[in-house]
């Protein structure tokens, strides 16, 4: 099969490598789609992939055999995959925060290939199955609409509360849709309809007074939670300016750069930050959201690219050319 293998100096090269053959407790998939995530530009970035591995972890696609110990599935069975395999025993999967296991196993971001190739061997227990009549490129966006959902569990937001999401990156413009699909409970209040207005406001200047004036305009205290999905350091304190006495802001954007923020405003008004990592076991929901068509999936994806050109697009993603979801197409040329 073809698979995208880091070379260090050489980059991303594309090779023809063995076809993956499924262990006892695993399942060869046919890799369909694989998005191109934010933590795989900056370690490309940053030039720490492992030599001689395989990125790749949003993958979406289709059964093709089974492992001998396994069943419940059939060949052509339309999957996606949890790209890490919880332990089930330690002490934060009992709590139930799979995210926080401490023996995780996953593929694409270690030494394990991923899923920048055709094909794919994974656990039987990280596939979930494809709703009906969901395309299988928009399914490629259940592993970061896990987050939003996760994260949006995380802040407790209520019923009539007001929340602002910063950063219109995928994530971001999930965050807004997962909140807007709760519209029912997350009331009038929101700000969230226009969300790329709010980061534009943010990112362009990270002390803009407007959105702090249409916060105020819109939600009088401020508002109960802000999503921080910029990951810009400088983007932090205007962002917890946002939040009304009591507010949590979620971290869901990173850098590896400190952030400032006013130790007086957390501690005067007792703002919450909390982090946000990985899906929190959230694929099953953020299925549902992409089959009931709550996702503005057509506009996120901005680009279906073959192997041949990851390199090039974790380029153009790293230097903000596009700031949407790039997914490779692995069979096309
Ligand atoms: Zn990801
Ligand atoms: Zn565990």
């Amino acid at each position: 099969m073809k698979a995208l293998v880091y070379r260090g100096q050489q980059g991303l090269v594309v090779e023809e490598v063995a076809d993956p053959e499924p262990a006892a407790e695993e399942v060869l998939v046919k890799v369909r789609y694989c998005g191109i995530c934010g933590s795989d530009v900056s370690l490309f970035a940053k030039g720490v992939f492992f030599l001689g591995t395989t990125p790749g972890h949003e993958v979406s696609g289709e059964v093709v055999s089974l492992g001998s110990d396994v069943s419940g599935w059939q060949p052509g069975d339309r999957v996606v995959v949890e790209p890490s395999k919880t332990c089930g025993q330690c002490e934060y999967c009992l709590a139930g925060r799979p995210e926080l296991c401490l023996q995780p196993e996953g593929f694409g971001m270690g030494i394990r290939r991923g899923a920048f190739a055709q094909f794919l061997t994974c656990h039987h227990s990280t596939l979930l199955r494809v709703p009906p009549g969901l395309d299988l490129a928009h399914a490629a966006l259940a592993e970061p609409l896990s987050v939003a959902v996760h994260a949006v569990d995380v802040s407790g937001i209520e019923a009539g509360q007001a929340a602002v999401v910063t950063g219109a990156g995928p994530i971001g413009l999930m965050m807004a849709d997962v909140l807007a699909g709760e519209g029912e409970h997350l009331a009038d209040a929101l700000l969230l309809e226009d969300a790329d207005h709010h980061l534009a406001a943010v990112n362009r200047d990270p002390s803009a007074a407007s959105l702090a004036d249409l916060v105020r305009s819109e939600a009088g205290l401020g508002v109960h939670a802000v999503f921080e999905c910029t990951g810009v350091p400088e983007a932090a304190n205007p962002a917890l300016g946002l939040l009304r006495p009591g507010g949590i802001m979620l971290v869901v954007g990173h850098s590896e750069k400190p952030y400032t923020m006013s130790s007086l405003m957390v501690m005067a008004r007792e703002l919450r930050i909390e982090g946000v990592f990985g899906g929190g076991g959230r694929f099953p929901a953020a299925l549902d959201l992409l089959a009931a068509g709550k996702v503005r999936s057509q506009e996120i994806i901005t680009r279906i690219a073959p192997l041949a050109e990851t390199e090039a697009c974790l380029r153009e993603l790293n230097d903000a050319r596009n700031h949407g979801k790039v997914l490779i197409d692995p069979w096309a040329t």
